[in-house]
């Protein structure tokens, strides 16, 4: 469920229209939900609720805007980081360290020291190495560090290539078969202190059944280390899935894609939370630990929408090309993983001819596309449309390549949209910058 439809023709977020937001900051800009947020993090909290123990730790790299952080700060979340500077950000939008669980394979002996001082809940701990380093920095700080270690449990996932993280070509986590003796290390280190499991198989997956299996796969090892080394949480990581496919609200007339649906579902192509819940919470149950859930794109992909505006039409032989104002500098999910974006305009047009057009940006690189082929109503130079599901991994890959500022970013609650960042300038571009002389 989101909170973008169509309202007598016009494409609206909660109750603000997005055409005056696009008037008011110009294009192009991300815009996200507060509701939808808010909501897709209650719904999900209440499908786990029979767990009992548990904290969803929201992965705040999929967007780390310090407006959503503290929306989700003040709904009980806690935050998985993956770098000093997003413990930085959660501090400053009000949430907690004690809430953070902190991942990545290459944190930096700076980062450790920040986390370590703050007080974070737990270093989920990707390799041996870093393990002794974790034990060096907290023991020269003076404190002890606790920790998980990320398991990798090799399962299959189907998701795109670069965002499965469960197998054991992957670079994450440690094997099944060396797990164990981690756990003897960590014990024996002085300066360390074992706090749980972890584990994360990937991104973008629709189906429920694989998180089940890592689980069932990973239990004799949890059970043993348990009564080992007395175990206090599992992790079982984030990567629930969203639809990126799919017709959008109409009011009560069926739009040009059909169905007057009122979410981006298709094809029951869809991990409802309720159904993610009823496969994993009897492994996890079994387990009898605390556990914690690190959802990220599942909290704030279909909560953003990116708004930009035609630029220009051109043809080829071959190809129709309508040219945006938005670039791969903004959002790069289609050229980076084969990302969908649904396009909608954001006044629905009187015609509902479509014409097969691809959608690209003003960015000096061939993969500055978003959509390929696909039937669109017609566009016409000025006209602005909205890019769906762009809440997650969307301003947070965002770079200025080209010497194109970042975008403004709006929250919108209810009937109101703040600025909750501000168009870069060109001066914000050379900040820092200097010619030796
Ligand atoms: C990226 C990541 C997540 C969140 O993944 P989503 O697919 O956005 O839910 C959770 N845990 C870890 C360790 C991650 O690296």
């Amino acid at each position: 469920m989101h909170s973008f439809r169509y309202v007598d023709g016009s494409l609206k977020c909660e109750g603000v229209d997005l055409d005056s937001v696009a008037s008011e900051v110009g294009t192009p800009a991300y815009v996200y939900s507060a509701e939808t947020i808010r909501n897709n993090f209650r719904r999900l909290d209440a499908a786990l609720s029979p767990l009992g123990d548990r904290m969803i730790c929201y992965a705040m790299k999929a967007n780390s805007n310090l407006s959503v952080l503290n929306l989700l700060a003040k709904e009980g979340s806690g935050f998985d980081i993956v770098s000093g500077g997003e413990l930085f950000r959660v501090l400053k939008a009000g949430g907690r360290a004690d809430r953070c669980t902190f991942a990545g394979v290459g944190k930096t002996a700076g980062d450790i020291d920040f986390a370590l001082r703050q007080g974070i809940y737990s270093f989920n701990v990707e390799s041996e190495e870093e393990l002794e380093r974790i034990n060096e920095v907290a023991g020269k700080v003076g404190l002890v560090a606790p920790i998980a270690v990320r398991v990798n449990p090799d399962v299959d996932a189907p998701t795109h290539k670069y965002i499965s993280t469960g197998k054991s070509k992957n670079k994450f986590g440690i094997g099944l078969d060396r797990a164990a003796a981690v756990y003897e290390r960590a014990e024996s280190l002085p300066h360390i202190r074992i706090r749980g499991l972890q584990t994360h198989i990937g991104s973008q997956i629709l189906k429920a059944p694989p998180f089940a299996e890592a689980v069932r796969k990973l239990t004799p090892l949890v059970l043993e280390l348990k009564a080992k080394h007395g175990l206090e949480f599992f992790s079982v990581g984030g990567g629930v899935g969203i639809v990126y496919r799919g017709a959008l609200a109409s009011g009560d007339a069926a739009w040009w894609k059909g169905s007057g649906e009122e979410t981006l579902e298709l094809d029951g192509e869809r991990l409802a939370p309720e159904v993610y819940a009823a496969e994993v919470i009897d492994p996890l149950k079994a387990l009898g630990l605390r556990i914690l859930f690190e959802p990220g794109r599942f909290i704030v992909g279909n909560a953003g929408v990116l708004l930009t505006s035609v630029l220009y039409r051109k043809s080829t032989p071959t190809k129709n090309f309508v040219i945006v104002d938005a670039g791969m500098n903004d959002l790069i999910r289609p050229a980076l993983y084969e990302g969908h974006h649904e396009i909608e305009p954001l006044h629905q047009p009187k015609d509902a001819t479509l014409e097969k057009v691809d959608v690209v940006g003003p960015v000096c690189e061939s993969g500055d596309f978003f959509a390929q082929d696909r039937e669109i109503p017609v566009l016409a130079p000025g006209d602005r449309i909205a890019l769906m599901s762009s809440g997650a991994y969307g301003f947070v890959m965002a770079s200025t390549y080209n010497a194109r500022p970042l975008l403004p970013e709006v929250l919108v609650e209810g009937e109101k949209a703040t600025v909750v960042r501000v168009r870069q300038t060109w001066d914000d571009l050379i900040r820092g910058e200097k010619v030796p002389g």
